[in-house]
């Protein structure tokens, strides 16, 4: 593999396009998979330089499908590239490339939510987490269904800090369905504020750095498609435990339009749900008729940092699931339906 600090600048000799290496080994996107692909490639220069200084910084690509943004990564003179590609049909056209840039790709066959990434880079390049990030980037575009359950995952382990955050603060730029990338960014009281939100800002800094329209990709997918940069904080925003912080946020975000102790309630069993919102909510000084959408990271950090405390207090209290208790009372409830049916044949 090559080393880092060379001086000379790479360029990927003349290469068959996209289209043709699409067409040579018939690589037909599968709609049911949504596989859509990116064939300009100034396209794919204009996401990867939005990533950052790629010089001499080991890449970790998902998803390259035909490779567009494998080759302008490849051009953007990176130390190393390793993909991560589920479909095998993939694998001929990407090993095309890696001919073409000997010592500098490597392909695997695999599937980026089971890849374990911590051991496939240097130790060298990993820095503490205080420190600026390491030379270590994540770009991909994935299909949708992949990429919000993918960055649920890592901002885990962002909060975690392993996975791709042993290496430091590994930053990522990721395609999502323009909506998802709204959501992700969105500001507080904004229309499109959501659990996302408040999840990737409480870890990360996040911005949406691109809108691609539709149409550049081929085929075309019915939503247009937003590229976000996530870089993790050196200091969370909560420093909480990511699945009370989650359960907090989810809890929250449960009735949308309503004020927000509605869904903070239900963090609490029926029986003291009344006193305890009212504790949960004066102690972490949040008015409980804001919205769920007007709540601020720092309003969920107070709120969790109570919750906490309180489940400290009740050690029964975190493992309660009020669908759980719902659907108790509503077999209880048939139960006794079902005996007075009988009491009365
Ligand atoms: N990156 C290419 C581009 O921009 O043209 C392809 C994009 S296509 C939307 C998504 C790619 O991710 C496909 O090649 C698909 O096979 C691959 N993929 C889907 N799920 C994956 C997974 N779980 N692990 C690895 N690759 C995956």
């Amino acid at each position: 593999m090559a080393t880092s600090g060379t001086l000379s600048t790479f360029r990927l000799p003349p290469l068959p396009t996209i289209r043709e290496i699409i067409k040579l080994f018939r690589l037909q996107a599968a709609k049911q998979l949504s596989q859509n692909f990116l064939l300009d490639l100034k396209l794919t220069d204009k996401i990867v330089r939005k990533a950052g200084n790629l010089t001499d910084a080991y890449v970790y690509e998902v998803g390259p499908g035909p490779g567009g943004i494998t080759r302008s990564i490849l051009n953007a003179n990176v130390a190393e590239l390793l993909v991560v590609e589920k479909d095998s049909r993939f694998i001929p056209g990407l090993q095309m490339l890696s001919d073409a840039a000997p010592g500098k790709l490597k392909i695997v066959h695999g599937d980026v939510l089971t890849f374990k990434i911590e051991r496939a880079f240097p130790e060298s390049l990993k820095r503490q987490w205080e420190d600026d990030p390491p030379n270590i980037h994540i770009i991909g575009n994935l299909p949708f269904n992949v990429s919000t359950p993918l960055i649920i995952k890592w901002l885990e382990n962002v909060s975690c800090r392993d996975g791709p955050f042993v290496y430091g603060r590994t930053r990522m730029t990721l395609t999502f369905q323009k909506e998802v990338a709204e959501r992700l960014t969105a500001n507080t009281g904004s229309k499109q504020r959501s659990r996302l939100s408040v999840m990737a800002q409480y870890l990360c800094d996040v911005q949406h750095i691109l809108t691609i329209p539709g149409q550049a990709f081929v085929p075309k997918p019915e939503v247009d498609v937003g590229v976000v940069r996530f870089t993790p904080l050196v200091r969370p925003r909560i420093e909480q435990p990511f699945k009370l912080v989650e359960k907090v946020v989810q809890n929250a975000f449960q009735f949308r339009r309503k004020y927000c102790y509605r869904g903070l309630g239900m963090l609490f069993p029926e029986i003291q749900r009344v006193e305890s919102t009212g504790k949960l909510l004066e102690l972490a000084d949040v008015d409980p008729t804001l919205q769920p959408s007007q709540l601020s990271v720092s309003h969920f950090k107070s709120l969790c940092d109570v919750y906490r405390k309180m489940c400290d207090e009740d050690p029964h209290l975190f493992a309660y699931n009020f669908r759980e208790e719902l659907r108790k009372k509503k077999s209880k409830n048939q139960g006794k339906e079902d005996a007075k049916e009988r009491e009365r044949l």
